[in-house]
């Protein structure tokens, strides 16, 4: 973690995302049960726990990709619960979801634009092109060849570059770290703690201690769909019961 230096233009974030007895059922199975938590703007907070947790149902929660939801989410005053997937995206966050989902038959450049899907091509996107290549200078190397050619930790960079393209006050990311090589699970750390000196607030569902600890300020450990412990990371991460149970340490 040696540069600090943001290329990406700082955010102002000033919404807060509230997550309020956020229950989650898929069918008649119940993956999250009355979960509540805060992200405050421009703050970091990780959800972990152990498989089948329901920490990925909350995510996709937030962006209507379960098939029934209660409790409230709202980020600022926009109520989430009332807003389709692509909605969210305009509230201002951005989604980075488990296993990456890049579109491996379009190019790197391609993958970028779909994130601004929503902006005419012009200057602002051409600008923002130009901050994601230098956050991450291997997609620029990589821009016109075919994205189900790059390597997994390149895919990954290309699924947070392509949530960034929409300028997110918040990005939420599940399991970044999944799949990677630790050098490369450094590199995420690396790019997560840059963005976070832009103003971004994180959500991230992770399963890699170092990269939790080095990113979020507050956890939530979540067990059979509860919330059984939170709190700052600084306190956590020493606590016996994450180390042991949830992080496998
Ligand atoms: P993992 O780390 O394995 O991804 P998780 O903590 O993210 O786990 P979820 O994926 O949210 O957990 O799953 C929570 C519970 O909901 C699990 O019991 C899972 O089997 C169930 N579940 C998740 N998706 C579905 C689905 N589409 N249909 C039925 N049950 C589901």
């Amino acid at each position: 973690m040696t540069d600090t230096t943001a290329p990406l233009e700082s955010v102002a974030p000033v919404d807060a995302l509230v997550v309020d007895s956020l229950s989650v059922f898929y069918g008649a199975v119940q993956a999250v049960r009355e979960v509540s938590f805060s992200v405050p703007p421009g703050g970091s907070v990780a959800i972990i726990g152990a498989n089948g947790a329901g920490k990925s149902s909350i995510l996709k929660a937030m962006f209507d990709l379960v098939p029934r939801r209660t409790g409230r989410l709202t980020y600022g005053t926009k109520d989430l619960m009332r807003a389709r997937s692509h909605q969210v995206v305009w509230a201002g966050i951005g989604y980075v979801p488990e296993g990456r989902h890049v579109f491996a038959g379009l190019t790197v450049e391609q993958n970028l634009l779909m994130g601004a899907y929503r902006k005419r091509w012009d200057a602002e996107v051409r600008s923002r092109l130009g901050d994601i290549y230098e956050l991450f200078p291997k997609l620029k190397a990589r821009q016109r060849g075919l994205a189900g050619g790059l390597s997994g930790g390149e895919q990954q960079m290309l699924a947070i570059g392509r949530a960034l393209m929409s300028q997110p006050t918040l990005i939420v990311l599940d399991e970044p770290s999944m799949g990677l090589a630790p050098v490369l699970v450094d590199e995420v750390a690396d790019v997560l703690t840059r963005l976070r000196t832009t103003g971004v607030g994180l959500l991230l569902v992770e399963q890699n201690a170092e990269l939790t600890f080095a990113v979020a300020d507050t956890c939530i450990v979540l067990e059979n769909g509860r919330t059984v412990l939170s709190g700052a990371s600084a306190d956590l991460q020493s606590d016996p019961r994450v180390r042991r149970i949830y992080l496998g340490l």
